[in-house]
């Protein structure tokens, strides 16, 4: 293949990401985003190289047989621009990580809507955590089952302050308590070299996956379909942000690490996710985060 050929090859498999088209797992699988950050991929990786990155915030949407149209994570939402400019305090917190957003156009209900979709037929939304770039669109399901790990629940549930010191917008999470399946991980099993996980359906579709340190409940999510209907898949959440802090492994920037809630378990929590990765090389896994 040319040069050239290469990198309209490159370009048109980064539009298929950026456009939303189902990639290799044959739309069980769908990543979208709702806008990017603009940071450095120096914060991202230990020892990575100086430069501007633009990061999706994305979310997922996942179609199960039986259980009908699932997210996991829920990115930016509707309200995002109101609960931002309600306090000062979210205001400077987020000038810290500038983003491209349109409240118009990118939250996830309203890219459903356009395919389509109505919010209102979502039935799950399986939250990797509760930092404000994952849990903004919650409120923008009406009828979704929320499925959040009892401790991130809790952790997020302290006063505006110490909420917001987590990277919690409290205000996202307002009149949801009623959607809530809290996951309750000491009734858990372990499963391949990870301690913590819970098949969500008894089915074997959906495994959650206890994957702590970037926050105390941070939870990631293997979707396993039937071989007929696509790959497997890994999604991360934060517990990894780029596919270098898994196949590598490489921590986040030391920076990142002492802002994480517990750095050192989310790079324990790193090196699990790189032995299941080397030892299942036919999962694809997908970070949190990747430019
Ligand atoms: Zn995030």
């Amino acid at each position: 293949m040319t040069h050239y050929a290469q990198k309209l090859k490159n370009l048109f498999l980064i539009s298929a990401l950026i456009l939303s088209l189902p990639l290799s797992a044959q739309n069980i699988v769908t990543a979208y985003t709702t806008g990017y950050f603009k940071t450095n991929y120096a914060f991202m990786v230990s020892g990575g190289e100086w430069k501007s990155v633009r990061i999706p915030i994305p979310f997922y949407v996942i179609r199960h047989p039986q259980k009908g149209l699932i997210l996991f994570d829920s990115g930016l939402g509707e309200e995002f621009v109101s609960q931002e400019q309600s306090w000062w305090v979210h205001r400077l917190a987020n000038s810290l990580l500038p983003l491209e957003f349109d409240s118009q156009k990118d939250p996830a209900a309203l890219q459903l809507a356009r395919e389509g979709i109505d919010p209102q037929d979502v039935r799950y939304i399986i939250i990797s955590h509760l930092h404000y770039d994952h849990a903004g669109g919650l409120r923008d399901f009406p009828n979704a089952k929320i499925v959040v790990s009892r401790e991130e629940w809790s952790q997020a549930h302290v006063d505006r302050w110490k909420a917001r010191g987590r990277g919690v917008m409290r205000d996202q999470l307002e009149g949801l308590a009623h959607r809530l399946e809290l996951v309750d991980y000491s009734k858990s099993i372990p499963f391949e070299n990870f301690d913590k996980t819970i098949d969500l359906f008894q089915d074997g579709f959906l495994r959650l996956i206890s994957t702590p340190g970037h926050t105390p409940g941070h939870q990631s999510l293997l979707v396993t379909p039937p071989p007929s209907q696509g790959q497997p898949v890994l999604l991360t959440g934060d517990a990894a942000w780029v596919m270098e802090n898994v196949t590598v492994p490489l921590p986040k920037s030391l920076l990142i690490q002492w802002m994480e809630e517990d750095g050192p378990l989310a790079w324990k929590t790193l090196k699990k996710l790189h032995e299941f990765s080397k030892n299942h090389p036919e999962i694809k896994i997908i970070p949190g985060h990747q430019p």
